[in-house]
């Protein structure tokens, strides 16, 4: 099962992204976490990729690609994923479809979760992630057991800088005039669902089974 989650940053496609991976048991892979495990870990795609990250804007293309193919080659890929993140812009899916259609292969959902960018930055705002594990919490909506902590590593959460309200506007707009264009691109291949990201976690997720489960 091939699936690529769509929408604005914030929108909550990472959450949802996690609990496809857990419930079909195919990996879960994020190129935002990717590049966050670079950055810990000092890497020279890490510094590469901060510069970028930092001020809201996409990291190029060519340092992207690659890095999902190689992800790909991983035996816990034999059974599909559930791409989060990836691909962002119209060339990176069309080397997707590219990589994919060699093996004759092709990624069956693309779903769309879809929510207000008003909403979206009130969500952002209370966002607050481990920048050693990366797990990710709201304030309101999934805080962690002990206010400022992470619930899986003990260490304390901050808000990330692309999660700053001036930053989480500047995405919006990159999101629209770069990401956005890959709706339409799905809808013409037929795979493509939406979904409404403005309702409880749990039923957006409900929703997200039932276009999967037909
Ligand atoms: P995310 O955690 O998915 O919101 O990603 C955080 C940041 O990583 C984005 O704002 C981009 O700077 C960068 N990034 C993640 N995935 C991609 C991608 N597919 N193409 C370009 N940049 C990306």
């Amino acid at each position: 099962m091939k699936i690529i989650m769509l929408g604005a940053p914030g929108a909550g496609k990472g959450t949802q992204a996690k609990k496809l991976a857990s419930k079909y048991n195919i990996p879960h892979i994020s190129t935002g976490d990717i590049f966050r495990a670079n950055i810990k870990n000092g890497t020279e795609l890490g510094k590469k990729a901060k510069v970028y990250m930092d001020q809201g804007l996409l990291v190029p293309d060519e340092l992207v690609v690659d890095l999902v193919v190689d992800r790909f080659k991983k035996p816990d890929c034999e059974n599909g994923y559930v791409l989060d993140g990836f691909p962002r812009t119209i060339p990176q899916a069309e080397a997707l479809d590219e990589g994919l259609g060699k093996n004759g292969d092709a990624v069956e959902y693309a779903i769309d979760v879809d929510v207000s960018d008003e909403d979206i930055i009130k969500r952002m705002a209370g966002r607050r992630a481990c920048l050693n594990c990366g797990a990710t919490y709201h304030i309101v909506n999934i805080p962690p057991i002990k206010e400022g902590i992470c619930d899986v590593c003990g260490k304390p959460l901050v808000l990330r800088e692309d999660d700053k309200p001036e930053t989480v506007k500047k995405r919006l707009v990159v999101y629209h005039e770069q990401t956005q264009p890959l709706i339409e691109y799905y809808s013409k291949k037929g795979i493509l669902k939406s979904v409404d990201g403005a309702k409880d976690m749990d039923e957006t997720f409900h929703e997200i089974v039932q276009i999967i489960e037909g």
